[in-house]
């Protein structure tokens, strides 16, 4: 078994990580940088998004975990008093001798980024945003090469099922189970008047199908992809839809997604 971790750099998250490579190093994990099986995130949902952007050349042939050091996240659900049992059941060592780990693969959104400097690919974990910096964003949507509409506002977001929970949800999009491979684009502050007029619903578009967004006039744009802000002068258009990958999370106990809903938002 190899492993890697990557934490969120504070005092608590480093201190955990040393204590995990200790534990490790006593029950035979090896640690490996460059070709890890299991990933293990330390910090937050910022960190597991971090985790996996790093890693995003090998996320076929990886499996995440994530622990958390402050309150539960959506993909950090060990908390740091479990860091031992966490590795005892890596190494296979379980009390039970049966907890054999169960692999949850959740879908994510793959865009294709067309600027008048080139072309570039990305995958998210969360979502995909677009911004308008210092004004109106005006950008035409086609779904599957039809037009759907000219959108006039702050912006666009289109989340994986695990992001609908996210950025998504504060935009007033439905929470979808990640068992569901499907995104779902929401609209930022759009107008709507006499003159303007978009759908205003959250629209959720199954695997197979896509989205085109298209710049429709001269404006500086801030590309969001999880975490991660690209500022473009160049926009042309983003295709998105469900990417042909999975992210795998690694469960070594049942922790269902309306549990976590629960958990985050009423309890
Ligand atoms: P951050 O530190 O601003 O964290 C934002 C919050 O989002 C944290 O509480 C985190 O736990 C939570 N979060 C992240 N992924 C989640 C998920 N899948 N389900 C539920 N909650 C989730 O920023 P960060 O840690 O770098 O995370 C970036 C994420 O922040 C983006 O992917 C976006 O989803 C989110 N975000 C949300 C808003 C908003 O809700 N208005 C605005 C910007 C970004």
């Amino acid at each position: 078994m190899r492993y890697y971790v990557l934490d969120r750099g504070d005092q608590l998250s480093v201190r955990l990580a040393e204590s995990f490579h200790k534990l490790a190093a006593k029950y035979g994990l090896q640690l490996d940088a460059e070709s890890p099986d299991i990933v293990v995130s330390i910090g937050g949902d910022g960190t597991m998004l971090h985790a996996f952007h790093t890693f995003i050349d090998r996320i076929p042939s990886i499996a995440f975990v994530g622990v958390h050091t402050g309150h539960l996240g959506f993909y950090a659900d060990w908390k740091a008093d479990e860091i031992p049992a966490l590795v005892t059941m890596m190494s296979g060592h379980s009390e039970s001798g049966e907890l054999m780990p169960r692999i949850v693969r959740y879908p994510l959104v793959e865009l294709e980024i067309q600027k008048r400097s080139g072309t570039s690919s990305y995958v998210c974990l969360n979502e995909f945003t677009l911004k308008g910096v210092g004004g109106t964003v005006v950008a035409q949507v086609d779904i599957n090469d039809q037009l759907f509409e000219m959108f006039r506002g702050d912006g666009i977001c289109v989340s994986t099922p695990s992001g609908s929970t996210a950025y998504n949800k504060s935009l007033g999009g439905a929470m979808i189970h990640p068992s569901i491979e499907a995104l779902q684009i929401t609209e930022i502050a759009s107008i709507n008047n006499r003159v303007f007029r978009t759908m205003g619903s959250a629209l959720l578009l199954p695997k197979h199908h896509h989205v085109d967004i298209y710049s429709r006039k001269e404006q500086n744009l801030i590309l969001s992809i999880d975490h991660i802000n690209l500022p473009l002068d160049d926009f042309i258009s983003v295709r998105c839809q469900v990417a042909k990958q999975k992210i795998s999370f690694v469960r070594y106990r049942p922790f269902p997604f309306w549990d976590r809903v629960r958990n985050a938002f009423l309890d």
